[in-house]
């Protein structure tokens, strides 16, 4: 969490992720879903992640995949969570 643009992190897949993005405000499907299961737990706890994770709620907004996949966390983490 919290990263800027200076994130470490120069392996494949980060290399990958840039040379693939489209809008340079969406991190992509893999940095996304680094941070889904955060997005989820704060969508729960309070209601309005994309203040605080804004580059996964941009990608969201335009990738269908990742939202099923929050679906899906937030409904495991709501069953789980007492
Ligand atoms: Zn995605």
């Amino acid at each position: 969490m919290g990263d800027g643009p200076g994130v470490s992190g120069d392996g494949p897949w980060t290399r990958l992720d840039g040379f693939l993005r489209a809008d340079p405000g969406d991190p992509g499907c893999t940095r996304c879903r680094l941070d889904l299961d955060v997005y989820a737990e704060l969508t729960i706890a309070v209601g309005a992640p994309a203040t605080l994770l804004p580059g996964v709620a941009t990608h969201l907004e335009s990738c269908a995949d990742c939202q099923d996949d929050l679906t899906g966390l937030i409904a495991a983490i709501g069953h789980t969570t007492d």
